[in-house]
């Protein structure tokens, strides 16, 4: 199978009329400031939505046109593309579009112009590249473990693929470890298969920040759009038991995102900010070209020593975004204007037509 050419891309690129440009993505996720960010800097929008998943796009009115496919996953389907390519659409990608469109398609068979590296949604998926990605750019990262029998202190357990925290969970020790695996396959929240594949890392004790940056090519520049951290279930909850009811309601705890909260961070921290999010995408133009270009995120723990620590990362969107679909504190003192991750990535394209320099920013 060969790969999606950037030659190819380029080409169909060449045929759009640049005065006409669709901005699309899949009804899901960040969809809806992305749309929206698009229509405010003057885009058509169009959104390939699931059938009986349109009411949003309806009633918050930011989809010019709709694409209703029977499943997320249609997206990739030799038609669904020639509608869009009818359009002049760029692509947006986010969590569920790479979730649903499906990391082999989307570099192998997709051959709708996209906004960003399509190339680095593999390194944000697959923990041993985000790991060298990170490592590479001398971030601090949770040590890890290659074995659970080397457990020493606590630790954090992981499953593959984005499953909002379902199935993970802490221990101390290689008996804690065996014992919560079984808890955790009874549950069915993991499978025997998962088990081999169990990422185990150093538990960071810390504040969470979900740090949203921007990298504009044009510019050159890496912007702080945004700051949220999560709500998870169920370990919001059990922190509010005093610990002598914890110990005897006997419940383990459980990491399920379930919503976002937008905030700030300590001023003195925010050097800090700027250059693990530049060190970032130095590294990413060497490693994946052309880069980390676009929106990207970093999850953080904020230790007790004010080291941000990151254990997680993703190369497009994150979903915290939606937390400052009206503009962030951050973005307020870079735009003095509300600025959604999804309007900034809109501006950019169309500072880029305007300089003709479209190509820069698409794969
Ligand atoms: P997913 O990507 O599957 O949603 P994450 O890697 O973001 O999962 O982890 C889910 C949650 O678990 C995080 O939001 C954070 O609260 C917690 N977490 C993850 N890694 C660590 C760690 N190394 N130390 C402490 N807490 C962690």
């Amino acid at each position: 199978m060969s790969k999606v050419n950037r030659d190819d891309i380029l080409n169909i690129l060449a045929n759009y009329n640049k005065e006409e440009i669709t901005i699309a993505t899949l009804g899901s996720h960040t969809s809806l400031h992305i749309l929206k960010g698009a229509k405010k800097e003057g885009f058509k929008t169009a959104v390939v939505c699931e059938k009986g998943r349109e009411v949003p796009y309806q009633r918050f009115k930011v989809a010019d046109e709709y694409i209703i496919v029977d499943k997320f996953s249609d997206i990739v389907n030799e038609e669904v593309q020639e509608q869009l390519k009818a359009m002049n659409a760029i692509v947006v990608p986010h969590g569920s579009f790479v979730a649903y469109a499906g990391l082999d398609n989307i570099e192998n068979d997709f051959y709708v112009p996209m906004f960003g590296n399509r190339d680095i949604l593999r390194w944000e998926a697959e923990r041993d590249l985000e790991r060298k990605l990170i490592l590479d750019s001398g971030i601090r990262m949770p040590f890890k473990y290659n074995k659970p029998e080397d457990i020493d202190r606590a630790v954090m357990v992981k499953f593959p693929g984005a499953r909002g925290g379902k199935g993970y969970f802490v221990a101390s020790s290689h008996e804690e470890f065996q014992e919560k695996i079984s808890n955790m396959i009874e549950r069915e929240w993991i499978t025997e298969e998962d088990i081999s594949s169990a990422h185990i890392e150093e538990y960071v004790s810390g504040t969470n920040f979900c740090i949203h940056y921007f990298y504009s090519v044009l510019n050159d520049e890496v912007e702080l759009l945004g700051m949220d951290s999560r709500f998870e279930s169920n370990i919001d909850g059990l922190v509010r038991i005093p610990a002598k009811d914890q110990m005897e309601i006997g419940l383990d705890p459980s990491y399920v995102i379930t919503g976002n909260h937008p905030v700030v961070m300590r001023e003195s921290l925010l050097p800090q900010v700027f250059d693990i999010g530049d060190k970032l995408v130095k590294t990413a133009k060497e490693l994946v070209k052309p880069g980390m270009n676009g929106p990207f995120c970093l999850q953080t723990m904020c230790t007790d020593n004010l080291e941000i620590v990151i254990f997680e990362m993703s190369a497009r969107t994150d979903g915290g975004s939606n937390t400052f679909m009206n503009g962030s504190a951050y973005s307020y003192l870079l735009f003095d204007e509300e600025m959604s991750v999804g309007q900034r990535i809109a501006r950019e394209i169309k500072n880029a037509i305007t300089e003709d320099k479209l190509e820069d920013l698409i794969t």
